[in-house]
């Protein structure tokens, strides 16, 4: 089964970008998702191929047109789609790893990327665009958060990352923090592995890594510690 990702941008030259490098790059040359992406300016209707406005009441910056983005999303995803169509907006529900398999689960996602102020509140509403933010911080348009999506959900994908790069024990799939690594050499400038990492005894080794994750996240994420012992 695959995965198919459908951006709506202003700039479609800026993908794959970092989606095609590495494991999810690989990811992509071996069909295990794909990615089409589709130029706004495409579905203007004058011969200035306008996208945007000033926005009513007055202000700065422009707004994205409503009609311009709806034609855009019902040539991408007819109503028998069945996947998310999402906007990336910092006043987004926040992408959390929760969030992320829950998407991985989907048959691919349809994201819009906004540009200027934004976008004309009648279409979020009229095509249902969730809006999903990357974080408290705002970036001058979508792509990047986009990508950021992306390459969180597609290395959830089956067959993406390999044995070697499993995911179970990472930062936030528990609600903890990871624990730190070690490798070669045993020695680093003075600073040695602790000695349970090389004792040969897992279940000690798995209680350090435990202990670790904890230690760390009752240090770094109260908040996260906090929730942890709430649910
Ligand atoms: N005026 C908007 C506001 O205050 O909410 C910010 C618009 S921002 C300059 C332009 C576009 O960048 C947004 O429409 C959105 O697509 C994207 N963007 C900016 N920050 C983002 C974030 N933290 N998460 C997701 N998308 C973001």
């Amino acid at each position: 089964m695959s995965f198919d990702a459908d951006i709506i941008t202003l700039f479609p030259e800026l993908f794959p970008g970092p989606l095609g490098a590495s494991v999810i790059g690989r990811g992509l040359a071996e069909n295990l998702w794909s990615l089409r992406t589709h130029q706004l300016r495409e579905f203007a209707s004058d011969k200035h191929r306008t996208v945007d406005d000033t926005p009513a009441g007055g202000g700065p910056g422009m707004v994205l047109r409503a009609d311009v983005l709806a034609r855009a999303i019902d040539h991408v995803s007819p109503e028998t789609d069945t996947r998310p169509r999402l906007l990336m907006s910092p006043r987004g529900e926040p992408l959390t790893q929760n969030l992320v398999r829950e998407f991985a689960g989907e048959a691919g996602l349809v994201i819009v990327c906004g540009r200027f102020e934004g976008v004309d509140q009648r279409v979020i509403d009229s095509r249902n665009l969730r809006e999903v933010s990357i974080g408290d911080y705002v970036l001058a348009g979508g792509e990047v958060a986009a990508m950021v999506l992306l390459e969180a959900v597609v290395r959830l994908l089956p067959g993406v990352l390999g044995k070697a790069e499993s995911h179970a024990d990472e930062s936030h799939e528990s609600g903890l923090l990871e624990y730190p690594h070690y490798t070669r050499p045993a020695i680093f400038e003075g600073q040695t592995i602790p000695d349970v990492l090389t004792s040969g005894d897992h279940g000690k080794v798995d209680d350090w890594r435990q202990s670790e994750s904890e230690k760390l996240t009752r240090l770094r994420r109260p908040d996260l510690w906090a929730k942890r012992h709430k649910d």
